[in-house]
């Protein structure tokens, strides 16, 4: 009998029992329907059907004996590899091996299956015909009633197709990633949920630099400028070219610029849940960025820009002081104009003044007349339009402006700059001039205290709608008595008053509030004077002095 009849009545026998256990004859010792039993129960499926599943699966199966000589292989064992079953029932499975799989491979799935174990691995085996595939392979030991392997039940599928596109796909990343590194720009895929999918040496050049996760600066920074916003679908057409974001860094004077442009792209969606979803159920996108570093050229244009500042902080400043000076002359006049009035009013009153009302008249008239000049003499404050301020900016530009004062005073400054700040409605040369107060003030209480170390720290951030400026010094301080008084008119709390006419925190609070902002002394700052500006950057300011 062949092996091929043998198998075919080996199916009629199990047939044949099914058919007896589904109705066992009258009087059959129970005993000889157990032993049956112990082949197929009959609340279970029949035996057959198993042998016709596993005959008919689209895997290539066998089954072999504990030395892997095979009892038995199925119709897909046979299209795969060309072999049929009377070709190799009787044969170890060795027949399928093909001299390139390493023999530590060998070794590794036999400690596995005599362990009682199933091994998972791919070998590259060959074909009857003599080409090979590789063959992704389950081998399951399968145990008699003793525990000990009866039989090794082997599964295996072709997977070259699947590993030459692995191959592929990885030297394609390869590929990607070379020309990505070459690239002296910065490029990342940024996913929708703000992980980096990709990304290149000129992108992880940056992450030192700049003490966070660059790609999560970059769609800060291009949310708030643009309003960009890549966790809310999009299509594929959203994108943007050529904006200037600027990225602060902890602890650096200078900021970096750089020139993005960037392309939505549907994100990968690998989820098993996603698999029949509809092209219009809303996709996510992630981000192609690209990132040209422009810090020279801008440092060259801001140089320029900061040329022209300093001219016009300089007018300012002039016209700041005529007016100083003016108010004081104004504010002292007052004075005698308020003595010569009681004076006149107890002569009305029947004093006798010896006669010297008319006098008293005359000094009241020229001093009315003195004041109404003076009046007219006063500069008016010069109308400014509201623009969109950056206080990072404005910081940075009064730093260098005031560099030499500072340097002169040999103060080190401490410049901690949200990396990314929201933009406010607001009058640049006007805010400009309050960080110049509290910056020259932070610097004039360094002078007074006469410390050997002399620091002044200046940090930004966004804090509830309100974009914060605090300049601390370490300096003496400010009592708690004088928190208030010092934003007075003419106060002057210094012990070398000589530039100071006591009006610039009083200017710097009316910036600050025609801002809708505020500015206020830190009572529990210890060691020093911590001053914080508020500027909301929601509301817009109006355009007033
Ligand atoms: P061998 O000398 O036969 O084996 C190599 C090494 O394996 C030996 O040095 C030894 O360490 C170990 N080894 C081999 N036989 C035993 C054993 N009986 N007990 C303990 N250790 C042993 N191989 C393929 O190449 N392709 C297949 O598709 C494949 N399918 C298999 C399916 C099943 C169910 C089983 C049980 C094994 C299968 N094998 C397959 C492994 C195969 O039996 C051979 O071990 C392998 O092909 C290497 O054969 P060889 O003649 O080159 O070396």
């Amino acid at each position: 009998m062949s092996k091929r009849q043998s198998t075919a009545v080996y199916g009629e026998v199990i047939d044949a029992i099914s058919r007896f256990l589904a109705a066992p004859p009258e009087g059959t010792p129970r005993e000889i329907i157990r032993a049956f039993d112990l082949l197929g129960d009959k609340d279970f499926l029949p035996p057959k059907l198993f042998l016709e599943t596993v005959e008919q699966a689209p895997v290539a199966i066998s089954i072999t004996d504990p030395a892997a000589r095979i009892l038995y292989s199925n119709a897909a064992f046979e299209k795969l590899t060309g072999y049929t079953r009377d070709d190799v029932v009787g044969l170890n499975e060795s027949v399928l091996s093909s001299n390139s799989t390493p023999m530590e491979v060998y070794q590794g799935l036999w400690q596995t299956i005599k362990e009682k174990k199933v091994w998972r691995g791919t070998l590259v085996n060959h074909r009857k015909n003599g080409g090979e595939y590789l063959a992704e392979l389950i081998i399951s030991p399968v145990l008699n009633p003793d525990g000990r392997v009866a039989y090794f039940l082997g599964m295996h599928r072709d997977v070259t197709e699947l590993h030459a596109l692995e191959q592929r796909l990885a030297f394609q990343k390869k590929l990607t990633e070379a020309a990505l590194d070459a690239a002296p720009m910065v490029v990342a895929m940024i996913g929708s949920d703000g992980r980096v999918l990709l990304d290149n040496h000129a992108y992880k050049a940056l992450l030192g630099d700049l003490g966070g996760e660059p790609a999560t600066l970059f769609v800060d920074a291009l949310q708030q400028q643009i309003g960009f916003d890549l966790s809310n679908g999009g299509d594929e057409s959203d994108g943007f070219t050529n904006i200037d974001v600027r990225l602060d860094r902890r602890g650096a004077q200078t900021p970096r610029w750089f020139s993005c442009s960037g392309v939505r792209i549907v994100d990968l969606d690998d989820a098993a849940g996603s698999y029949f979803r509809r092209d219009d159920d809303g996709e996510r996108s992630c981000l192609l960025l690209i990132a040209n570093e422009v810090t020279e050229s801008r440092n060259r244009v801001n140089e320029a820009r900061l040329n022209m500042i300093r001219a016009n902080m300089a007018e300012q400043q002039m016209v700041q002081t005529m007016r100083e000076a003016i108010s004081a002359s104004l504010f002292k006049l007052q004075a005698p104009i308020n003595i010569i009035k009681a004076a006149m009013a107890m002569c009305a009153h029947g004093n006798d003044c010896c006669g010297m009302g008319p006098v008293l008249q005359q000094a009241l008239d020229s001093g009315e007349e003195a004041v109404e000049s003076l009046h007219h003499a006063l500069p008016g404050p010069r109308a400014e339009q509201a623009a969109s301020v950056n206080m990072n900016e404005l910081v940075h530009e009064v730093l260098r402006l005031s560099t030499d004062s500072l340097l002169a005073a040999g103060v080190v400054v401490d410049w901690r700059a949200a990396p990314v700040l929201p933009a406010l409605r607001g009058r640049p040369n006007g805010l400009r001039a309050l960080l110049k107060y509290l910056i020259d003030n932070a610097t004039q209480a360094l002078n007074e205290s006469g410390r050997d170390y002399r620091e002044m720290r200046i940090e930004t951030r966004e804090e509830n709608g309100d974009v914060v400026v605090a300049v601390m010094d370490n300096g003496p301080g400010i009592s708690d008595a004088h928190t208030l008084r010092v934003f007075e008119p003419f106060y002057c709390g210094w012990e070398h008053s000589r530039d100071h006419s006591g009006m610039g925190l009083t200017m710097a609070q009316e910036v600050a509030i025609s801002h809708g902002g505020s500015i206020e002394i830190d009572r529990h700052f210890i060691g020093g004077c911590r001053v914080f500006v508020r500027l909301p950057y929601v509301s817009s300011a109006g355009d007033g002095p």
